[in-house]
């Protein structure tokens, strides 16, 4: 039943590595800053600002799809080795969620500011304070609210335009750089599930669920339906198995073998991702559903888009 294509080993170290299309972008801005000296924690924020910044993408940052309440609302966590966290969820009227999240981490003894205090913190920071919906955003929602009723049920995704688990509806950037003295760092933003609950939270700002790294071990990045991330610790796991030996490739394979055992009927059609960086450079990638594609850059410069492989042959 697996799909897509296995990921080959090269000499040419892996750089940058993300999720989505989108990535591709992302990952050219972290590997020219690595090149111009940055470290790897610049170059993962420098590739997450990239889809923040853009209008057109509707799943992270500016432009994001909102909330049911028409409020875009963003959540973002960065990460290095040495254990250094910062964290920012339910962010509003801040385009750039993940250097509110690297302030956090560097200006705060805390790891996570939420909702309005984190807002007041990047505004404190210097950050300007910008409108997130954009005309296209909203008339979304506003399509949106036609034909879907406004009360909490499960399994929101269902209910959103376009087929589960796709593009459409969702995605995160989760982006990890490998400097070439093998430091690691990686970062994840998101505007979350589209038209979610006022004040859910997904699993891409929680360490471990959408984002984790260890020294000496790797890292992993999750996307897709982040209740389901969130519900088995997922990045969390990816990096235990590696600990363990698993290569990342087997690490994101179990997680995801792991979600459809546990879940059963509960996740059909939903899409869950796993990304995985090891810290010799080996890439894993596997989803549930055909359809997670992720951008590797190496060294020299060379990037791919590659269909990660899934569990389930079908794309919904
Ligand atoms: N994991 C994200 C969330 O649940 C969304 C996604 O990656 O598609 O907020």
């Amino acid at each position: 039943m697996l799909a897509g294509v296995a990921h080959a080993a090269s000499d040419d170290p892996v750089a940058v590595l993300s999720t989505w299309d989108f990535g591709k972008a992302a990952n050219e801005a972290a590997l020219a800053t690595l090149r111009a000296g940055g470290t790897a924690l610049d170059a993962v924020e420098a590739g997450a600002k990239v889809p923040e910044a853009d209008p057109d993408n509707h799943s992270v940052g500016y432009g994001g799809y909102p909330d049911r309440d028409g409020h875009v609302t963003l959540d973002a966590i960065i990460m290095d080795q040495d254990g250094r966290i910062g964290a920012v969820a339910a962010l509003e009227d801040v385009v750039h969620a993940i250097s509110v999240a690297r302030a956090v981490m560097e200006k705060t003894p805390h790891t996570m500011l939420v909702g309005e205090g984190a807002t007041r913190f990047a505004l404190d920071q210097g950050m300007p304070r910008v409108k997130l919906l954009t005309p296209a955003a909203e008339a979304a929602w506003r399509e949106w609210l036609k034909t879907h009723r406004y009360r909490p049920i499960a399994n929101i995704e269902n209910q959103l335009p376009g087929p589960p688990g796709s593009a459409l509806n969702h995605d995160t950037i989760g982006i990890m750089a490998r400097a070439g003295d093998g430091r690691m760092a990686a970062a994840c933003t998101t505007s979350g599930m589209a038209f979610k609950m006022r004040g859910r939270v997904g699993d891409s700002p929680l360490a471990g669920c959408g984002l984790f790294i260890e020294k000496g071990v790797g890292a992993a990045a999750s996307t897709g339906v982040g209740e389901e991330v969130t519900r088995i610790a997922g990045t969390a796991r990816v990096v235990a198995s590696m600990r363990a030996g698993l290569s990342p490739q087997a690490a994101c394979e179990e997680a995801v073998r792991h979600i459809a055992q546990l879940r059963g009927d509960a996740i059909a059609g939903l899409q869950v991702g796993f990304l995985a960086l090891g810290a010799s450079g080996d890439v894993g990638a596997f989803a549930l559903l055909r359809g997670f594609t992720y951008a590797v850059t190496r060294q020299s410069g060379r990037t791919e888009v590659l269909p990660a492989r899934s569990l389930f042959a079908r794309s919904e």
